[in-house]
C-alpha cells in the first residue's frame, strides 16, 4: 500500500510537493479551508519563472503573464530616484494570483493529488512526539507525513508541543501589514516612472509601490504596524499630487494582509512534519517575495520524502530536507532580515544619503529573477567602491557605526547557517537553533 501524505493547506509549496509525490506513487490528500475557485487574491504577482521548471511545473500559456517592468526607487526626500535596468532574459513575470493557482492546481489533480475544499485545519494530532494526523472542521485525518502548507499563521505549527523546538509566533516586525488596491486610472497624463517604489515616504518605517498600468494604478502600502482604511485614504491623497493618475475609486482588491519577512524557521521538521513556504517562513525578508522559494523548497521536500530509505519520515530523514533548504537557499535569505532591520535603525535622512552618495545606483538596486539571496545583493556591489564609500561614510559617524553593525551581524548570521548540523542530533540541533535564532 502506498504511503499517504496529508498536505494541510494549499500553499504555493504544498500544492507543487504534493504534485511531486503524487507523480512519485504517494496517495496525496490536500485540506484546505477556502471554497473550491476562491482561492488567492484579485491581484497580480511577480516571481521568478525558473522556479516552475525547478518544481516540474508547466510554463503557463503565453497569454496567461507579461514581463515585470523597471522599478523606479524613491528617497524618502521625494526627488533622488535611482532605475533598475534588469535585462530582458532576467526579468520577473507577472501573473494574476488566481491563474497561478489553476495553473498549480491543475498540474497537482493531473498526477492524482485529491483536493478537499471547506475544509479548515484546526490543530495537528500528536502520538507521542511524532505529528500522526490533523483535526479539521470534518473530522480528524491520519498519514504518515504532513506537510504543513497552512501559511504564516499555521495552526499546526502554532500547536506543536514546545519539545518540537519549533518556532510558533512572530514578532510584530518580522511581518508586514500591507494594504493593496487597483485604483480607477483618474488621467491619462504621460508617467516617466511606471513602477514606483517609495522608501520611507513622509518619514514613516513604511514602503509604498505605485505602479501606473494601462487600466488603473495599482498602490500598495506595507507597515509593520496595524492601519486602517481611514489611514490608506489619508495617504493616497498625499500621493495624488505627484501621481495624478491615481485615481480614487477601488476598482480591484481592496485588502489588508500580512506577509512574513524574517529568516527560514530555525527547526522546520519534526516526526512526521515538515513545513514549507510561508508556514515555514521562506519568504525574502527584504522584498516578501515568497512564490519561487516556495517551489524551490517544495523539490528539495518531494525528494527528500522520496529517497528516504526507511520510508517512516522520522525527523533524521526530514532534517536532510531542512539541510538543503539552508544550503541552496535559507544561507542566502536569512542575512536579508539583518539587511531589512537596518531599514528600521537608518533615518529617513541616512536612506536619502545612500541615494545622493552613490552607495545604492542604478545598478546594485537591480534586483533580477534570480535575486532572492544575499549573496545576489551583494554580487552588485563592487568592493573597491564600496570600500571608497564607506570612507566617505566615516564622515558620519552613527551613519558608519549602523553600517559596521549590520555588517558584523551579517557575518555571525551567514557563519550560523553554515554552520547548520548536518544530521539530526537532537542536543546539537537545540544548541545551533538558539544560537542562531538570537541573533534576530
Ligand atoms: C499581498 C501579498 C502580495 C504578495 N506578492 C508576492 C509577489 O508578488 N511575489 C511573490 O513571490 N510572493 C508574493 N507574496 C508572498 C507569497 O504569496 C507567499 O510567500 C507564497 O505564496 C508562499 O506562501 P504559502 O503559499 O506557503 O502560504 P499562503 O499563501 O498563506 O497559503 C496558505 C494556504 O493555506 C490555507 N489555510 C490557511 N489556514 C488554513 C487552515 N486553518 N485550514 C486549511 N487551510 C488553511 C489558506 O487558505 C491558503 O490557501 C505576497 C503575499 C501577499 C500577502
Amino acid at each position: 500500500m502506498s504511503k499517504k501524505i496529508i498536505v494541510a493547506g494549499l500553499g504555493h509549496g504544498g500544492i507543487a510537493a504534493a504534485a511531486l509525490l503524487a507523480d512519485a506513487g504517494y496517495d496525496v490528500t490536500v485540506y484546505e479551508k477556502a471554497e473550491k475557485g476562491t482561492l488567492g487574491y484579485d491581484w497580480t504577482d511577480i516571481f521568478a519563472p525558473g522556479a516552475l521548471k525547478i518544481a516540474k511545473i508547466p510554463m503557463p500559456d503565453e497569454d496567461k503573464y507579461e514581463y515585470k517592468e523597471d522599478m523606479t526607487f524613491v528617497a524618502p526626500n521625494g526627488t533622488s530616484k535611482l532605475r533598475q535596468h534588469v535585462p530582458e532574459a532576467e526579468l520577473e513575470i507577472k501573473m494574476e494570483r488566481k491563474d497561478i493557482y489553476d495553473l498549480l492546481i491543475t498540474n497537482a489533480v493531473d498526477k492524482g493529488v485529491k483536493i478537499i475544499y471547506e475544509c479548515e485545519v484546526l490543530k495537528p494530532i500528536m502520538l507521542g512526539n511524532r505529528v500522526a494526523g490533523i483535526r479539521t472542521s470534518k473530522g480528524d485525518f491520519f498519514a504518515d507525513l504532513i506537510i504543513d502548507a497552512c501559511g504564516m499563521n499555521s495552526p499546526i505549527r502554532r500547536n506543536l508541543p514546545s519539545s518540537l523546538m519549533i518556532q510558533k509566533e512572530i514578532t510584530r516586525r518580522q511581518k508586514v501589514t500591507i494594504y493593496r488596491a487597483f485604483y480607477n486610472k483618474a488621467s491619462d497624463v504621460e508617467v516617466e516612472d511606471k513602477f514606483k517604489v517609495l522608501l520611507r515616504p513622509e518619514g514613516a518605517e513604511s514602503v509604498a509601490w505605485v505602479a501606473s498600468e494601462e487600466e488603473h494604478t495599482d498602490l500598495l502600502i506595507g507597515r509593520f504596524e496595524d492601519f486602517d482604511m481611514a489611514e490608506v485614504e489619508r495617504f493616497a491623497e498625499w500621493l495624488r499630487p505627484d501621481n495624478p493618475r491615481l485615481g480614487t475609486e477601488i476598482v480591484r482588491g481592496g485588502q489588508f494582509v500580512e506577509i512574513p519577512v524574517r529568516h527560514p524557521l530555525s527547526v522546520m521538521v519534526a516526526d512526521g512534519y515538515a513545513a514549507i513556504g510561508d508556514s515555514a517562513f521562506m519568504t525574502v525578508p527584504l522584498i516578501g517575495s515568497g512564490i519561487a522559494n516556495s517551489l524551490k523548497a517544495a523539490r528539495i521536500l518531494a525528494e527528500t520524502v522520496i529517497n528516504d530509505k526507511t520510508q517512516g519520515f522520522g525527523v533524521e530523514a526530514l532534517w536532510k530536507y531542512q539541510v538543503l533548504f539552508y544550503k541552496h537557499l535559507g544561507t542566502g535569505l536569512a542575512p536579508l532580515e539583518c539587511v531589512k532591520n537596518l531599514m528600521f535603525r537608518f533615518t529617513p535622512e541616512d536612506v536619502n544619503y545612500c541615494f545622493d552618495s552613490g552607495l545604492l545606483n542604478d545598478y546594485n538596486i537591480t534586483m533580477t529573477a534570480n535575486f532572492g539571496s544575499f549573496y545576489d545583493l551583494i554580487d552588485f556591489f563592487d568592493v573597491n567602491d564600496l570600500l571608497n564609500k564607506a570612507k566617505q561614510a566615516c564622515s558620519d559617524i552613527e551613519f558608519f557605526k549602523k553600517m559596521i553593525g549590520a555588517g558584523n551581524k551579517i557575518s555571525l548570521v551567514s557563519a550560523a547557517c553554515l554552520a547548520i548540523p548536518r544530521r539530526w542530533d537532537r542536543k546539537l540541533v537545540e544548541v545551533w537553533a538558539k544560537g542562531y535564532d538570537k541573533f534576530f
